[in-house]
């Protein structure tokens, strides 16, 4: 900033000498013609009358010669350039110019000298005159001045002083007083013409750089892509720019004087517009208002605004500065985005649909296979060839039914309809149980369980997605072992109130680049191998851990194992485990019939083979049951029947299961138990059911186990 300022004053220094120089050169013409013919009156006067003829003639040559060369110096600068009137070769001249005319004006006395007291007086007179009028022309420079009033006074002085005459004492001193005054009124007009001299550079200066903001403005005006508007307190247009013009279609004679709000907002934002005028006239600016305009052409186009109001001196508003951006483009894109956002949400829930309503269907026919199956089996009469059959169906169908199960789990985490209950988990108790699940599963692939049950502690968690999770990771540890491998469980206590769970495997391992994908769905790292799998667990359990608020991850070693973990919230302090031990119930045979003799149980089903299945598993297990197909049928059934217990399915025509259930408690009946069972493995339905007045339900398809342990609670 400092340098710039010195810049600008040497510029302006530099402006000031340039203007000295070309007012004292501009003054020559004039003053050397006046120089010229009072030098030739003063000789032609003279001749004749001066003391020395030749020193007159002398005195001529002089200051013609002089005159002469300082024109022709004169000529010179005024055909240079004004980059050459620069140079201070010029004003050095001159100064030495004026110098040595002074010299020669003061000579005259001296080389003119008339003893005629008349003619010397003439001489004294002329040069006080020349002197005089010398003044005007060089008070441009103080130097140029001095050094032409010096010689010439001094020397005229002197000459008068050494006249022997009377009055030549007193004439030099009012001659020396003289020169003092002028001079001294010299250098004040020198003052005052470099004053103005400054003042009207700075003027011009100003006045240029005004200009040029000017000129500046109108060319940013022209070439901004912000289209700039004005308009007065009538909402009449006073300015618009080409952006104006390519944004809103109408050239700038078009848009000038015309209303603005006719112009560019359609129709029905006039509450809008009004609001911004109101906060204008509270003298507020408008920054980044997204406004939907109008083209000429009618076309809707998104601006962005910038508005502020104009005040005058008194502080009144007299009109608006506007500049809009047009963001029409990124406005449809954002539109676009939300659009596609919308569509693939859309397709994402459609796909949940199907997927929900495909895995409930499946579950239907899979209970006849899977119930039949298990039927079978207690067939005296098969043979081993004809068992090992019924095995294979078997697990086929409870591999396709696990998978349905996933599926039906993946899109309901997908739907956002899985609701958790969180409570603090008994590790030694959920670990037990899990133990106890898999045992079997180990026991058949050779591998030693190394499952410590006593770990104390609590994890905060939903009891039974913790479960879902841990039973996937250790059936993987079993599944994806090697022979005579091993499975262990550790827990482990961490920082900041986290506990980890770890399940570790003595496997094959895991290369690190497909740790990941694992979690993917539908990831199988060995998907061509014997081993069953759905690929669909792993990415269950991650997104379970997570709405449980841990994590979940793997470490491996190919070909030593792995290790998948799971981080919690809970802590390891055993007191607060030993509050809840409740433990898990040993798995018990399925196929005690004793105890079922003697009670009657009324079977509700519309679909005739889970009919003839129900009823053959009431059979094997000892029950005696009577079967309808709807629940206006079974309501009819009881009038004349006590049944024990009854067994019902949801969807029924006529009357449903809930319809069954509601009529039943508010007729009276209130002890007998009502048991639901259902194709929906939602936790929602057992709401619903126990909401109706059921006492449980039992999800399709039905296990023999689970159906004989629930009977045997309601009917003990
Ligand atoms: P599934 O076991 O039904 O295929 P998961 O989602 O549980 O599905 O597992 C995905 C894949 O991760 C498996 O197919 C398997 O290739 C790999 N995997 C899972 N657990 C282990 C493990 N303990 N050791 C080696 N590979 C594993």
């Amino acid at each position: 900033m400092d340098s710039h300022n010195k810049n600008t004053d040497e510029q302006l220094e530099q402006q000031i000498r340039l203007e000295e120089i070309r007012l004292l050169h501009g003054g020559t013409p004039f003053s050397y013609t006046a120089s010229f013919v009072i030098a030739l009156i003063i000789y032609s006067f003279l001749l004749g009358h001066a003391a020395s003829e030749r020193n007159l003639n002398i005195w001529l040559a002089i200051i013609l010669i002089v005159l002469l060369l300082r024109s022709i110096d004169s000529y010179l600068f005024f055909r240079a350039s004004r980059q050459e009137q620069q140079k201070t070769g010029w004003r050095t001249r001159f100064i030495a110019g004026t110098g040595v005319a002074g010299v020669c004006w003061g000579l005259l006395p001296w080389l003119g000298y008339s003893p005629d007291p008349e003619y010397f007086t003439f001489i004294i007179v002329c040069l006080i005159g020349v002197i005089a009028g010398s003044l005007a022309t060089l008070s441009y420079r103080w130097e140029t001045m001095a050094l032409f009033l010096l010689p010439a006074s001094g020397l005229l002085a002197l000459r008068i002083f050494l006249d022997e005459q009377t009055f030549s004492n007193a004439t030099s001193l009012v001659l020396l007083v003289f020169i003092f005054f002028s001079y001294s009124a010299g250098k004040r007009v020198f003052n005052n013409t470099q004053q103005n001299i400054r003042l009207r550079i700075e003027a011009d200066n100003r006045e240029q750089a005004i200009e040029l903001m000017h000129q500046k403005q109108a060319l940013h005006l022209q070439n901004t892509p912000l289209a700039i508007i004005e308009f007065d307190i009538n909402l009449n247009v006073t300015e618009w720019n080409r952006a104006a013009e390519k944004i809103f279609g109408y050239s700038r004679e078009e848009a000038i004087d015309e209303n603005v709000l006719r112009l560019i907002l359609p129709r029905d934002s006039s509450d809008e517009a009004e609001k911004l005028w109101e906060r204008l006239l509270n003298y507020e600016a408008v920054i980044g208002a997204v406004i939907e305009n109008k083209t000429k052409a009618k076309d809707p186009v998104f601006c962005e605004w910038f508005i502020t109001p104009l005040t005058d001196e008194q502080n009144k508003i007299v009109g608006v500065a506007a500049m809009a951006l047009d963001i029409t483009d990124k406005k449809r894109n954002e539109l676009a985005m939300m659009k596609s956002r919308e569509e693939a949400e859309q397709a994402n829930q459609a796909k949940s649909d199907f997927l929900s309503s495909m895995s409930h269907e499946l579950r239907t026919p899979l209970n006849a296979i899977l119930g039949f199956t298990q039927l079978l089996k207690y067939e005296k009469t098969l043979t081993e060839k004809q068992q090992s059959h019924l095995d294979e169906i078997g697990n086929a169908g409870n591999l396709l039914l696990e998978l349905v199960n996933q599926i039906l789990d993946l899109a309901r985490i997908e739907k956002g309809h899985l609701q958790l209950s969180m409570e603090k988990v008994n590790l030694t108790e959920i670990i037990t149980e899990c133990h106890a699940m898999v045992s079997p599963l180990a026991e058949q692939n050779n591998l030693a369980l190394d499952i410590k049950t006593e770990t104390g502690g609590y994890v905060i968690a939903d009891y039974t997605r913790l479960k879902q999770v841990m039973l996937n990771l250790l059936s993987n540890a079993i599944k994806y072992n090697r022979e005579n491998g091993a499975v262990s469980i550790k827990v482990l206590q961490k920082p900041d109130g986290i506990i980890r769970i770890c399940v570790i495997d003595t496997g094959e391992g895991i290369s690190r680049e497909l740790q990941n994908e694992i979690f993917q769905p539908f990831h199988r790292l060995n998907a061509a191998s014997s081993i069953e799998g759905t690929g669909i667990g792993l990415s269950i359990s991650k997104q379970l851990v997570e709405m449980m608020n841990g994590t979940i991850g793997v470490n491996s070693e190919i070909n030593r194992g792995s290790e998948f973990w799971i981080d919690l919230p809970g802590n390891l302090d055993s007191k607060i485990a030993a509050a809840n031990d409740t433990t898990a119930t040993a798995s018990q045979s399925a196929a005690n019939t004793d105890s079922s003799y003697g009670h009657k149980i009324l079977v509700a089903e519309d679909n005739l083979t889970n009919q003839a299945l129900v009823l053959n598993q009431l059979q094997t297990l000892g029950y005696t049951a009577e079967v309808v197909t709807n629940g206006q049928e079974a309501l009819n059934k009881m009038i004349n029947t006590d049944y024990q217990l009854l067994l019902t399915d949801c969807n029924m025509p006529l009357i449903d299961g809930y319809t069954l259930a509601k009529t039943i408690r508010q007729g009276g009946n209130q002890l007998l138990p009502i048991i639901a069972i259902t194709a929906d493995a939602f936790p929602e339905k057992k709401a619903e059911c126990l909401e109706a007045g059921m006492n449980d339900v039992i999800t399709k398809p039905v296990d023999l186990e689970t159906l004989k342990n629930t009977l045997e609670k309601y009917l003990d």
